[in-house]
Formats: C-alpha cells, structure tokens, sequence
C-alpha cells in the first residue's frame, strides 16, 4: 500500500485530507511538527510527504533541506500564500510540487496521484534508464533537442521553434514537473531579457504549447500553475 506522510498542525486541514487519502486507498501517517516529521521521514522515507510551511519546533523548508540529504522521495509543500510559493521556488529546494491554501482535498488527491505517477518510473537505482524523470536525466521521451543550432522534433515531427520558445522548452522539459515561476523562467531560457517583459512569457509559452500541440495532440505538455508559473508535464509511459 503507498504511504503517504501528512506534516501539517492545523488539525481541521489534517484530518480532511487523511480522510480524502484514505478514501482513496493510500495509507497516511500524521505528524503535527517538523521535527518528529523529520525524524520519521529520514528513518522510513514514505512513498511521498505533504509538507506545510508553518510548522511548530522546526519549519517545513527546513525539514524539506534536511530530509533531501537523505532522501529522494516526492514531498508536496503546502503553502499559506501563493506568493510565497514564488520565494520557495527560488530557493531551489528540491520540492516536487507546491499546493495552496485554502486546497480542495480532491484537488490535493489529484496532485498527490500525479507527482506519484510521475515519479514512479524506473528505479533511481538506474539513472538514465529511457523514461526517467529524473533532473537532468536528459530529454523527454520523443522530444529530441539540438541545442546548437535550436532546433527541436517531438515524436518525429519538427517544431519549428523561434530562439525563445526553444529556450523555454530546453528548461522545461529537461526538469519534468518542477514548477518555473516566470521570474525564472526569464533567468534560466533568456539570455537577453532587455525587451522580455513576465507577460511575454505567456504568450511564448502559448505558441510553444500550440506547436507541441500540433506534433502530439494525445497530450498537454506544459502545466500552468494558476499564479505561480508553468511546468512540463512528461506523458505516463505506456
Ligand atoms: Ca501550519
């Protein structure tokens, strides 16, 4: 049975989402502070962690630092404020997925389903292996890129990428379902950001979603995360 940690002192919040989780057959354990949390979690890592923030004895940024020296288990943060889900981004910690309050619990269930499916793949005892989705692991299945002269197919078919959208789709794609905040993203996939204001993103983002759209119509590629920014989504391997 798939083993889901919940770290959350809110009461309310932790009892409706134990009770959604279980409905929908996984096993929770509950811990109230970061501390224990962190304790149980490095001992016996579960099959994923929901993380919140604010937490009595040691905070959840600070569990999340210290549990990812020892363990590579997906842990979604739950965050107060989606503002603040920019601040974490930035420091890189090492999240599989953020989610805020005020969450629908079926909303939660169903990102709990998706990181898990996500991370399934192979086992990380063989990185590289085809499909996995590890950072760095290399390009999405059916998505070849040629980095030195831009120019990028997905399952066959050319994209036809303007400098920009080939950019995006190198970070995206090469960190699958980490979430890019756009202030990153302007960082990271533009080497000359003079005349490339947040909202020029979107629209970029808009035109690389069409062509990967026209190439692989089966499947949405990029995720936007209402808010926060945008993150690539690898399909389930058959
Ligand atoms: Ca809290």
């Amino acid at each position: 049975m798939t083993r889901i940690a919940i770290v959350e002192d809110e009461a309310d919040i932790a009892s409706v989402v134990q009770d959604y989780l279980r409905h929908a057959g996984y096993e929770t354990t509950h811990f109230t502070d970061g501390r224990s949390a962190l304790e149980a979690i490095v001992a016996a890592p579960p099959d994923l962690t929901l993380l919140d923030v604010m937490l009595p004895r040691m905070d959840g940024i600070e569990v999340l630092r210290r549990a990812r020296e020892h363990t590579a288990h997906p842990i979604i943060m739950l965050t107060a404020r989606i503002e603040e889900v920019d601040r974490l981004l930035g420091l890189e910690l090492g999240a599989d997925d953020y989610v805020c309050k005020p969450f629908s619990p079926r909303e939660l269930v169903a990102r709990v389903r998706a990181v898990l499916r996500r991370t399934a793949g192979p086992a990380s005892g063989s990185p590289g292996a085809p499909g996995s989705t590890a950072d760095g692991a290399g390009d999405a299945p059916g998505l070849v890129l040629d980095d030195v002269h831009w120019r990028a197919s997905l399952e066959g078919t050319p994209l036809n990428l303007t400098r920009r959208e080939f950019g995006l789709l190198q970070v995206l794609s090469r960190h699958p379902g980490r979430i890019f905040s756009r202030a990153r993203l302007l960082e990271l996939a533009y080497d000359d950001t003079v005349d490339v204001t947040e909202r020029a993103i979107d629209s970029h983002v808009k035109n690389l979603r069409r062509k990967l759209g026209a190439a692989a119509p089966e499947h949405d590629w990029i995720r936007s995360v209402y808010g926060v920014g945008f993150a690539w989504e690898a399909p389930v391997p058959a």
